[in-house]
């Protein structure tokens, strides 16, 4: 069975938008592939953050995953910092990762841009990246279609760490490939952004329905339909969007014909939506409130996760040293 890696990082509560564009197709994928799913607080540290905060985010993050559908019986879920081999693989590959490439990253460019001190960790974020996805031997990486450039480097730095080191043999790393997936793009509910924790435009996976209704119902549509009696155009909107992730199809073409010929109001359009939402929402914050009461279960299921990936990591190290000279324990 190939093996895929996915990474994300513990932001805390999953919202809508990280649920409908990757973790959503996790659940999918973890019964077609080998599936590694890693919480990236390594990752998480690289911008000024709070200590306290950091755990919380990281458990919060993995009761999300849980409840959304990944299954640890399925998949090896598990937090990056509790594989020390993922650190130890890094720095290998900074040896041979040229500082251009790296500064070149547009992610770099981007994050750097917003801090007053850059930390070297931010610089090298994309070398860890490779070193968590080629720890595994991944042959894969889920990923949208705007992601696939990430993912250059890590085939470059498989490509560069195999020609050094094993060039008359087959390639020890595989180059991993983009798993391209139907990701969506989903927009904050001001309409104007991708839905971020950090622009306050997003709606919790786990969130209170009350608290979602008060959200949707200000929620920005097509700005032509002033009136009620104005026909809007069902593309321009967000609400549409949700509306084609959460309600079924035969939900969605009605929702265009009453939104085109004014028959909805966009209050009648989102109370569809809400209920809609509330079917694949409800299961799921039932199941966070199940996780959430059990500490010494969610402890085991990411200790587990934890120890698989440690074995294959650590035979992974164990091999990449002996094929460089270094000194490896036994
Ligand atoms: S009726 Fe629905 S799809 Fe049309 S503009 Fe209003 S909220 Fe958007």
């Amino acid at each position: 069975m190939p093996r895929i890696f996915s990474g994300i990082q513990p932001s805390g509560e999953l919202h809508i938008g990280n649920y409908l564009g990757a973790v959503k197709n996790w659940v999918t994928l973890q019964r077609q592939y080998e599936s590694f799913i890693c919480i990236v607080d390594y990752h998480a540290i690289t911008v000024p953050y709070e200590a306290a905060d950091l755990r919380q985010r990281t458990r919060d993050m993995a009761i999300s995953l849980l409840a959304a559908g990944i299954d640890p019986s399925a998949c090896t879920l598990f937090v990056q910092s509790m594989v020390p081999e993922h650190t130890e693989l890094a720095w290998i590959f900074n040896t041979i990762t040229p500082l251009g490439e790296l500064e070149r990253q547009t992610q770099f460019k981007e994050k750097a841009g917003r801090q007053e001190s850059v930390a070297a960790g931010l610089l090298n974020y994309p070398v860890l990246q490779a070193a968590d996805i080629l720890l595994y031997k991944a042959d894969m990486v889920p990923v949208g279609e705007d992601q696939v450039q990430h993912l250059e480097l890590s085939r470059e730095i498989a490509r560069k760490w195999n020609s050094r080191f094993v060039p008359d043999a087959a390639p020890f790393f595989p180059e991993p490939k983009a798993l391209l997936t139907p990701a969506r793009r989903i927009m904050g509910l001001d309409g104007q952004a991708k839905m971020s924790k950090s622009l306050g435009n997003t709606v919790g996976l786990l969130e209170d329905p009350k608290d979602i209704w008060e959200k949707l119902r200000p929620a920005v549509t097509d700005p032509k339909r002033v009136r009620r009696t104005d026909p809007g155009t069902p593309e321009v909107c967000n609400i549409y969007h949700l509306h084609k992730a959460f309600s079924p199809a035969a939900t969605v073409e009605h929702v265009a014909v009453q939104c085109s010929t004014a028959g909805w109001g966009c209050i009648d359009c989102k109370k569809v939506l809400f209920e809609s939402m509330e079917n694949e929402l409800g299961p799921i914050r039932e199941r966070a409130i199940e996780v959430r009461a059990n500490a010494n279960k969610l402890d085991e299921i990411l200790g587990d996760g934890a120890a698989h990936a440690r074995s294959i990591a650590s035979a992974t190290i164990r091999e990449v040293k002996e094929l460089m000279g270094l000194s490896a324990t036994r």
